[in-house]
């Protein structure tokens, strides 16, 4: 957090931007999604249509095949893409951050302009079946050798790994050192030999998570990212990106939500129970909080401050907003349950994950806990 006074304006050719998507959003609509086809496929199009006119990337540095701009810039393409409730730009921001703050100069040049323009798919090999929360705890080794590493281990939850071509992965290197000074990350290929990826269904039907199997797969010194021991700092880079509520364009589609409720609990005043009235209000509470705080978040951006610890109360206002506001929405329209692409029960089952992915709740409350109010461990 910082001392020096916000400048809560935004730049001043920022409407210009909106302006010009919105124009190219109206010439190149959302692509058709073909009958069987996988969502991130479907998405990956969609994705490289954006790049095409030159929408993804904007806050990175011209040489790495972005725009140059800054990080506001790209969160108001976000946010005019969740108001129209297309989807949003696939969330590789993340993983951007960590190879402009890590890589070497060769993999920034070589790797960047491959993600940024869909050419290479991303997964993100960090939980595995006994180090989830505790990330430290992992046990998935990476042993040294003359140029290079055999990996042994297993990663879980890694999303759509079947659909990507690269992992940014993180195994440890030396067992002698603490946890968070042994853990190295790696840019692994899928398709290296020992590497099996199998996808996991989940109740909801979606196949979202895989199961990632390394059995001593080489991975090359070059393909290190950063320095020995640098996972640690590199993950925590990460999340606390992947945490922030300004990427996703989400806050732009609860406002849609909202809007919708405010409208509901308006006209049909006298209809609506007193309770569901009173979660109405309850949302739009949350969703007003969240806005304001964004706005706090995008301030800070401007004024150059990285994304660092306080991304978990971003992480914590988000899920309680989404949860929410998807579950008084399943009351509020119940004819709406099962709707096209899963209705909003598809949108309510998923708000279920805001509370564990990218690190659950509890794990946010005690980030803030420690690292932002520095309260003492109990026992
Ligand atoms: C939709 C989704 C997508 C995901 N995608 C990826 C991905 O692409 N790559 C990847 O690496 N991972 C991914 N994950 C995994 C995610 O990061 C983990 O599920 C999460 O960090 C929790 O770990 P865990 O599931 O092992 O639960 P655990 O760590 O076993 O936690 C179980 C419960 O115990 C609580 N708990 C644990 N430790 C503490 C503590 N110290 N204090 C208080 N409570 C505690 C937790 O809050 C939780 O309620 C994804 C998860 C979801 C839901």
């Amino acid at each position: 957090m910082t001392d020096t006074p916000l400048d809560f304006g935004d730049p001043a050719d920022l409407d210009q931007l909106r302006g010009r998507f919105r124009a190219w959003l109206a010439d190149h609509p959302l692509p058709q999604r073909q009958p069987d086809e996988p969502v991130p496929v479907f998405l990956r199009r969609w994705h490289r249509l954006l790049h095409s006119g030159g929408w993804v990337g904007l806050d990175v540095p011209r040489q790495y095949g972005g725009q140059g701009l800054t990080a506001l810039h790209q969160v108001a393409i976000s946010d005019e893409l969740g108001a129209c409730r297309a989807p949003g730009i696939p969330r590789i921001g993340y993983l951007a951050h960590a190879l402009l703050e890590f890589g070497s100069e060769e993999q920034r040049g070589r790797l960047l302009p491959r993600m940024l323009a869909g050419e290479d798919v991303w997964c993100q090999g960090f939980s595995e079946p006994g180090a989830g929360s505790d990330l430290a705890g992992m046990t998935t080794f990476a042993e040294r050798h003359e140029g290079h590493y055999t990996v042994r281990g297993q990663k879980l939850w890694t999303s759509y790994a079947q659909y990507s071509g690269l992992c940014l992965l993180l195994a440890r290197t030396d067992r002698s050192l603490p946890p968070h000074k042994s853990i190295s990350a790696f840019i692994l290929p899928l398709d290296r030999p020992g590497v099996t990826v199998r996808p996991l269904r989940a109740a909801n039907g979606d196949d979202e998570f895989c199961e990632l199997f390394l059995d001593d797969v080489r991975i090359e010194d070059a393909e290190r990212i950063g320095a020995e021991g640098d996972g640690w700092p590199l993950a925590m880079t990460t999340v606390s990106y992947e945490r922030n509520a300004l990427d996703t364009g989400h806050i732009s589609t609860y406002g849609l939500l909202v809007e919708r409720l405010r409208r509901s609990a308006h006209d049909r005043r006298g209809e609506l129970p007193d309770g569901l009235l009173s979660e109405i209000g309850r949302c739009v509470v949350d969703y007003e909080v969240l806005v304001a705080h964004a706005r706090r978040r995008t301030a800070e951006r401007r004024g150059g401050q990285v994304a660092g610890p306080e991304s978990s109360v971003d992480k914590l206002l988000m899920t309680r907003t989404e949860q929410r506001l998807y579950e008084t929405a399943l009351k509020v329209f119940p004819e709406e349950v099962f709707g096209e692409g899963g209705g909003l029960f598809g949108d309510y089952l998923y708000s279920r994950a805001a509370s564990v992915y990218g690190g659950t709740s509890q794990i946010q409350r005690n980030i803030i806990a420690k690292r932002i109010l520095r309260l003492p461990s109990g026992g």
